[in-house]
């Protein structure tokens, strides 16, 4: 039986991490659970899977959970994340949404826990603390992110194979058959209709603006210890590959499958074992493959991505709290979609250099979301 610490239980991997966890009640089993606000739905999923922890981090929703299982014990407040990385579980599935990852992380690593990881922005911010301290532990890191399952896969689940080049692909997101001009004026509502993947909103606009392309490619380096030459990113809109491993001698490799993320999720659990999913089998008669490049004109926000990572050292964290304070203006309709990558460069060009530590991305990420929120307005 495999014990799971689940930190983002209500949101788009965090059910799905709960219908794997359901489907396979033999082999998995919850120890805790922990979402922020959401308290209908952590209601229900605390009376389904009565963990013996569950932290709802703001106070006023947790007060209006109803009944507590009596084997339940709750936690509330500002890091309430934390205590749902308990000694009991063998795993912790991190599946919250953006910077609020890196803590808890760092706390599972330091705690000698193994950690699935579906939270890029940790990676993105902090990967040269979490990969150190990840080796210095020897706990396992193991990618959710389908691209990154999709090279893990192609590398026989080893974060330290060789390989020559990780082309990741992009399906191109919800504008990807607009022109700049039409964008330009494009709200959030229709940023949010992806063509082939449901997830959450901040993602889902990420990918709209190709940032998500590019924090998957700094994702990459960090997880494969790759410098940013060998890892290339290409649009198939068809999202069919999954992503790309080429090797020495001229062959790739590629993950093929339906496009839902619980075939990463569940694999990260059980590797190198496969279980049945219920994802729908690829029918591949009759379906076209295509490949493209990235259009850097027209989605600026990935090549800001790769110029943080480029400048190192506290760069990226800057561009990625941008990045979300940013996207939760454009989703609040308070900015435009061009003011997205407009924000990003207008915050690169204030920071301050500093090494990476955890005090110096928390003093980073708080930097950068004020200078927007100054520029922009705060969030409603
Ligand atoms: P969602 O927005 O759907 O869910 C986020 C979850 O995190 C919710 O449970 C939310 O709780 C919780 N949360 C957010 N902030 C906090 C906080 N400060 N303290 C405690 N809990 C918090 O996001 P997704 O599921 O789409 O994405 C999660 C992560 O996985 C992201 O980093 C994303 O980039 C990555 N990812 C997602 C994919 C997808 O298909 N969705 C694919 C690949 C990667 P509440 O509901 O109460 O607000
Ligand atoms: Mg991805």
């Amino acid at each position: 039986m495999l014990k799971i610490a689940l930190l983002g239980s209500t949101g788009s991997i965090g059910r799905q991490v709960l219908s794997t966890v359901a489907r396979h009640s033999d082999k998995f089993q919850i120890v805790s659970l922990s979402a922020n606000s959401s308290y209908q739905l952590f209601q229900k999923q605390i009376n389904e899977f009565k963990p013996k922890i569950a932290c709802l981090s703001d106070p006023t929703s947790a007060q209006k959970l109803t009944e507590i299982p009596s084997e339940t014990t709750l936690y509330t407040g500002e890091n309430a994340m934390l205590h749902a990385i308990c000694e009991d579980c063998d795993i912790v599935m991190v599946a919250v949404s953006g910077f609020a990852g890196l803590a808890p992380v760092l706390e599972a690593i330091e705690m000698g826990k193994d950690i699935a990881l579906a939270n890029k922005e940790t990676l993105v911010a902090g990967g040269n603390i979490v990969m150190k301290a990840v080796k210095e532990k020897g706990v396992r890191l193991i990618p959710v992110d389908s691209e990154h399952s999709a090279i893990f896969q192609c590398l026989n689940f080893d974060l330290n194979a060789k390989f020559k080049k990780l082309i990741l692909t992009a399906s191109g997101g919800a504008f990807r058959n607009y022109t700049k001009e039409q964008i330009k004026n494009l709200k959030a509502s229709e940023a949010l209709k992806h063509p082939n993947w449901m997830m959450g909103q901040k993602i889902t606009v990420d990918c709209a603006t190709l940032l998500n392309k590019g924090l998957e490619v700094i994702e990459a380096c960090h997880l494969y210890s790759a410098p940013l030459e060998k890892v290339e990113a290409i649009v198939h809109p068809e999202s069919i590959i999954h992503s790309m491993v080429e090797f020495d001698d001229g062959a790739i490799m590629a993950q093929l499958g339906f496009p839902s993320m619980e075939i990463p999720i569940q694999l990260a659990l059980t590797y190198p074992e496969r279980l049945k999913t219920d994802v729908p089998f690829l029918d591949l008669a009759g379906k076209s493959l295509t490949f493209g490049k990235i259009d850097v004109e027209k989605y600026p926000c990935f090549d800001l991505a790769l110029k943080s990572f480029k400048i190192g050292d506290n760069y990226s964290c800057a561009m990625n709290a941008a990045n979300e304070a940013a996207v939760g203006l454009y989703l609040q309709d308070r900015i435009g979609f061009y003011d997205i990558s407009d924000a990003i460069s207008y915050v690169l060009d204030k920071t301050e250099r500093m090494k990476v530590t955890k005090e110096s991305l928390l003093y980073t990420d708080a930097t950068a979301r004020r200078l927007i929120y100054e520029k922009y307005g705060d969030l409603k």
